[in-house]
């Protein structure tokens, strides 16, 4: 895809202007994107084969830039809020891009803190979604600490279906996930099908390593949660998530002892 072949179409679709931006040379952000017509699944997967081909190889801007110049007010960027480097990178491209975040009420306070200071601090929409059940309510129904008797059935309650009906106004979603995370997500494709939901899912920096991340960071000062300096170096739900030894892969501390290594969104 060729820079004014992407130029051209998020003009089209009032996401960006045609003038050249200063620092990138490359078309610059405007404030707002009008909602986008809905597409239907077959259109949706037709633009994510393409755009799977074509944008394998693009760099993560470009990537976010076709995501929110095809999809407008239809596409969102989800965090863990384990960092908020994607979350950073779309705002550039598009300011005020809604950040959908998982609240499955088992985080780390130090998770919501990175979720309220993202929210105060960064051009984005951040987009709380719970679960239809308190942990109370849950524990009630399913006795309490369902994740240590049957984590599956937790994660569905509390971060699946939340997820599956937070994203029925998008068209298209992107996450954070990287090839060398875990030999589970080493075939990340940066833009793929999401057959279970029908959405055009996008992971912008799916080939990115550590160090890509790390530099990023520090490059642009962006939040990270304070676990990722405690010995932490995958962030999620506090009864699952232990700190990594020396020579375990970034995701060995989630559901650490069990045969689990997903929560189902991915
Ligand atoms: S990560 Fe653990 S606590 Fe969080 S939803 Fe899944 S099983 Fe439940």
């Amino acid at each position: 895809m060729t820079t004014d072949h992407l130029r051209k179409q998020l003009s089209r679709n009032g996401v960006v202007s045609t003038a050249p931006d200063k620092e990138h040379g490359s078309p610059s952000a405007a404030s707002a994107a009008p909602p986008q017509e809905q597409r239907s699944p077959d259109e949706l997967a037709r633009l994510a084969e393409t755009a799977g081909r074509e944008l394998e190889d693009a760099p993560a801007l470009e990537v976010l830039r076709w995501a929110a110049g095809t999809f407008g007010r239809r596409f969102c960027v989800t965090s863990s809020m384990e960092d908020a480097v994607v979350a950073h990178l779309a705002s550039r491209v598009f300011p005020g891009v809604s950040v959908v975040f998982l609240d499955t009420g088992y985080h780390f306070p130090e998770t919501i803190g990175t979720r309220d200071a993202v929210e105060a601090v960064m051009d984005v929409e951040v987009i709380t979604l719970t679960p239809r059940q308190t942990v109370a309510q849950q524990d009630a129904e399913y006795g309490p600490r369902l994740h240590d008797r049957d984590p599956n059935l937790c994660c569905a309650l509390r971060k699946v279906q939340p997820l599956e009906e937070g994203l029925r106004t998008y068209d298209a979603w992107a996450t954070g996930l990287r090839r060398d995370e875990s030999p589970t997500r080493a075939r990340t494709p940066v833009v793929g099908w999401d057959e279970r939901r029908k959405k055009v899912k996008v992971s912008p920096i799916a080939r990115w390593t550590q160090q890509d991340v790390d530099s990023y960071i520090a490059e642009h000062g962006v939040l990270t949660n304070p676990l990722l300096s405690d010995g932490y170096t995958s962030v999620g739900c506090a009864p699952c998530t232990r700190r990594v030894l020396a020579g375990e892969d970034a995701r060995a501390g989630r559901w650490a002892g069990l045969d689990k290594t997903e929560c189902g969104l991915h």
